[in-house]
């Protein structure tokens, strides 16, 4: 069965969906998402999204990314990104995204960990879905934009070095979809993972697919772990995450005799490396996180999901610690691209956390991925509006045997032990 389309997009989290809303309206797009519209991290992140405050903030928020990211990030993706936050954040508003308001109708802004200042705007703690679902609700209004559901890219066509489309699995058909351009927006890879706070279905399907087409990744085995997550006896479920801007606001870690061990605003991989050593002096499977230093209204105000969760799960916030474990939290290595997330080959780009501009180096500072998802998934709707929709065509992926793509389960092995054998390999070089 064959589908054409002029944009094929795989996946639907803000990466994806902020690209489709950027592409021109007499576009084609057909946006593919593996499983439900809504499941997504894009849905989950709750601490917020960075925003250049004014001029003055730009040397402090550029140094923070840097070295956060052990300074190997790319200073001009760097650049680009504080410099179009602004912008970035006016598209937001014009849809209705609700960043919360001072009294006078200036932005609230808060702070994470490894924030020299308060840059990082919000909505309660519960960022990613408001902003998300916005997003959702534009693209939903477009006639030009089509969106399937349990539908997964398997892998891409090729045809004289150049990418002409994709296979796919829809409600389980195999499907060949003809394309001009396809946007590789597929996530993260903490599905890999025993303990992580992404999604399941997020298993970097689209790495696997790169790395079988010999198209350049970068940083391959550069993995956050998120200090923080809720630690629960026998979990197998999705980790729940406690922000790292409850720590900005102040909450505190102690160990199992209730003594504080660390600087709580340390960068993500140096906490993150103090308490897998207080676990391994204490003997135990997590340190506790107090988040009673914050003020009740506050809790209650910034934080209800947080507070909602850990009352499901038993523990009153408001009167005692709660046990919390580093877990995989996102990926800053990827698909090599340039600034316009131009992937190695002709017709293909990618987007969003799949995709590595080396913007966040070794290391992402927090509030940085939202923000980075989006600048990026924006220019290369620039770039494509401008160069390949009107200079290429459709080309004829001719007869395509899907012998290969029959077994699911087989398929899904392959790929998941194609993407750990790289990271194997380049953890041994480094
Ligand atoms: C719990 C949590 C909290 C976070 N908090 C923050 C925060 O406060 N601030 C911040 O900046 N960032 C935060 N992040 C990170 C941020 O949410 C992500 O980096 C960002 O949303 C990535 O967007 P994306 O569009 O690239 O991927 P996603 O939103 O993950 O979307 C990927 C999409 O691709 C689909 N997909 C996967 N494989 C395929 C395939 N083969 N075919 C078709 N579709 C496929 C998935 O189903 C999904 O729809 C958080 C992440 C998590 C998990």
């Amino acid at each position: 069965m064959k589908k054409q389309t002029d944009v094929l997009i795989a996946g639907s989290g803000c990466a994806g969906l902020y690209c489709a809303l950027n592409l021109s309206d007499d576009t084609k797009i057909t946006i593919i998402t593996k499983a439900t519209i809504e499941e997504s991290d894009s849905f989950l992140a709750q601490g917020g999204m960075c925003m250049l405050k004014n001029d003055e903030d730009y040397d402090s928020y550029f140094e923070d990314t840097m070295r956060a990211g052990h300074y190997e990030n790319d200073k001009t993706s760097v650049d680009i990104m504080i410099r179009s936050s602004q912008d970035v954040v006016k598209d937001l508003v014009s849809i209705g995204v609700d960043f919360e308001r001072e009294a006078d109708g200036s932005f609230c802004f808060t702070r994470e960990g490894a924030h020299s200042d308060k840059r990082i705007l919000y909505h309660k703690d519960i960022t990613g879905k408001e902003i998300t679902s916005k997003l959702l609700a534009q693209a939903k209004q477009k006639k030009n934009i089509e969106i399937i559901e349990h539908a997964m890219l398997l892998d891409i066509l090729e045809k004289d070095g150049r990418c002409i489309g994709g296979v796919i699995r829809e409600n389980g058909q195999l499907k060949v979809v003809e394309s001009k351009v396809l946007v590789l927006a597929t996530g993260g890879v903490g599905g890999l993972y025993r303990h992580s706070t992404n999604f399941r279905q997020l298993t970097g399907d689209a790495l696997a697919i790169a790395l079988k087409h010999n198209i350049s990744t970068k940083d391959i085995n550069y993995i956050q772990i998120h200090p923080t997550t809720l630690w629960l006896e026998n979990d197998r479920k999705r980790s729940f995450l406690i922000s790292e801007s409850v720590r900005g606001e102040g909450a505190k870690l102690y160990d199992k005799n209730g003594n504080r061990f660390v600087d709580e605003l340390l960068p993500r991989d140096l906490l993150t490396n103090e308490i897998k050593k207080q676990m391994e002096k204490d003997q135990t499977e997590f340190v506790w996180e107090d988040l009673r230093p914050i003020p009740i209204e506050e809790l209650q105000a910034h934080f209800p999901n947080i507070v909602k969760r850990c009352m499901e799960e038993g523990y009153d916030v408001t009167k005692e610690c709660i046990p919390v474990v580093p877990a995989q939290h996102y990926y800053m290595g990827g698909i090599r691209v340039d600034h316009e997330s131009k992937t190695s080959m002709d017709c293909l780009y990618a987007v969003g956390e799949t995709a590595c501009n080396g913007v966040h180096g070794k290391n992402r500072l927090a509030s940085n991925s939202l923000l980075e998802s989006l600048v990026f998934a924006k220019r290369a709707a620039k770039q494509i509006n401008e160069l390949a929709i009107d200079n290429w065509k459709l080309q004829d992926a001719g007869e395509v045997s899907l012998e290969e793509y029959r077994d699911e389960k087989a398929l899904e092995l392959k790929y998941k032990q194609m993407v750990r054998d790289a990271m194997r390999e380049a953890d041994m070089k480094d």
